[in-house]
């Protein structure tokens, strides 16, 4: 991936080279207004690999994981807001020296003179507010489905500025071969997330119909939903793996969620099983059998496929217990020997706990009670290897929130195990 970028970089390099004039950089004024237009593009590629990397393309996730696409969309977003950055300034202070106008000035004869230039304003400035909402302090003041609405607007703002770089760039007006390759970036991008996240999860729905077929409480804010659809198997899901689950009903409709199965996939069935978190997760229990239901997926790489040995242990906390469970079932049925771990604040809280039997290749050990009740941490490496003596020899699959996938990484760690035998899914995409 980072190779592309670096390449589609490069290429907008030798256009822009290409397309400015050798005057350009004859004086300080148009060097800058030139560089200030190097970045510009580069933002905007950056913008359409930002995108692409959360399109949800199913081979692309399957082989990077989609935590971790995440994550590169997300620091690619500040350098492309540094990037705009210099774009905005560099284009003030290099008109302000050509044109001998103050910095006010040089903006009033820009947006008088450059075509659309009030569009991209707008635009860029709503580029300011989705970087502003994701920045660590404010995405922890604003809800899910706040944040999610002003990211969302970040589509429009692409529109915006999208209309002055091919109607006022130097590097396009005029050159067709650049409009046109300009053209094709954005189009391919734009039909990539709409083919992905929305064409097919509708297609999807009307050929399989998939709808809530039961609802069923586990333990104390743990439900399962039961999904059914006609042909579920050809979606190919796998134990460990998630889906994107929107509910077609009233209060569920703006966002999908993820959720992993719990189950083994089997038939025309899945089964997810959800800890009451927030707004959406509380409400699940409310569900009407035969609600609607789109997905997207399946992703997620904790699959039985990736242990490297044949003893595992298995780490889950709360909401985890419902991917280690169905891989618990894999793992077994694949003839590895597993120990689960099952971390909950109380006894009530072990969900699904009546799903692990005594069984020859399975040893299913809770461990329930808040750090300050039990007095000690039982995720620390002393405890962890109290639990788990032969821990070392073993792959280490963590599920859980960030915070306990921590923990339990930093304690196999030192505890021995390499990096290559740990395999981690966290319960937050945020
Ligand atoms: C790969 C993955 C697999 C998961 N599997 C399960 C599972 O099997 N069972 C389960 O109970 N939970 C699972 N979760 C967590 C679950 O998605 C969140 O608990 C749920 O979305 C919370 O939504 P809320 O509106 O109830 O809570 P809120 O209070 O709105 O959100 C709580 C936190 O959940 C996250 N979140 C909320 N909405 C979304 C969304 N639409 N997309 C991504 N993150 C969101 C954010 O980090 C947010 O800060 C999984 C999460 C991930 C990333």
């Amino acid at each position: 991936m980072r190779s592309a970028i670096v390449a589609a970089c490069i290429a907008v390099t030798l256009f822009w080279w290409h397309g400015t004039p050798a005057a350009a950089g004859g004086t300080p004024g148009g060097a800058i207004v030139a560089i200030a237009e190097l970045t510009g593009l580069i933002a905007s590629v950056l913008v359409c690999a930002q995108l692409l990397l959360v399109a949800r393309v199913p081979w692309f996730e399957r082989s990077v994981g989609m935590d971790r696409l995440v994550s590169w969309h997300k620091s690619l977003g500040t350098t492309v807001i540094l990037l705009i950055v210099v774009h905005v300034l560099g284009m003030i202070v290099g008109y302000q020296l050509i044109q001998g106008q103050t910095p006010w000035g040089s903006l009033v004869t820009l947006l008088h003179t450059i075509a659309d230039l009030w569009w991209a304003l707008i635009g860029t400035a709503v580029f300011f507010a989705v970087g502003l909402s994701s920045a660590r302090l404010l995405r922890r003041k604003l809800s899910y489905e706040w944040w999610y609405g002003i990211h969302f607007t970040v589509y429009g703002a692409i529109a915006l500025t999208f209309v002055h770089q091919v109607n006022a760039g130097v590097n396009f007006v005029g050159v067709p071969l650049a409009r046109a390759a300009w053209f094709v970036l954005y189009g391919a991008t734009a039909w990539t997330i709409l083919w992905y996240r929305v064409i097919q999860p509708i297609a999807r729905h009307v050929t399989l119909g998939v709808r809530v077929a039961a609802v069923v409480e586990e333990s104390v804010g743990t439900t399962s939903v039961w999904l059914q659809g006609k042909g579920m198997d050809r979606l190919a899901p796998r134990a460990g793996q998630f889906f994107l689950v929107r509910f077609l009903a009233p209060g569920h409709l703006l966002t999908a969620h993820p959720y992993s199965l719990s189950l083994v996939p089997t038939g025309d069935h899945l089964r997810f099983t959800v800890g009451a978190l927030g707004d959406h997760s509380s409400a699940v229990k409310h569900l009407k059998e035969g609600t609607p239901v789109l997905l997207e997926g399946p992703f997620g790489r904790m699959t039985a496929d990736r242990a490297r040995s044949r003893r595992v242990l298995l780490v889950a906390g709360g909401a985890g217990i419902g991917p280690v469970r169905a891989l618990a079932e894999d793992l077994v049925n694949s003839g590895h020997d597993v120990v689960v771990v099952h971390r909950a604040h109380s006894a009530e809280r072990l969900a699904l706990a009546s799903e692990f039997p005594d069984a020859p290749r399975l040893r299913y050990v809770p461990v329930a009670g808040r750090r300050r009740e039990l007095g000690y941490d039982p995720l620390v490496p002393s405890a962890l290897a109290g639990l788990v003596p032969d821990v070392r020899s073993r792959d280490v699959f963590v599920c859980g929130p960030p915070a306990m996938v921590d923990t339990v990484v930093a304690s196999v760690r030192a505890l021995g195990v390499p990096r290559s035998a740990i395999h981690t899914e966290e319960l937050s995409l945020a």
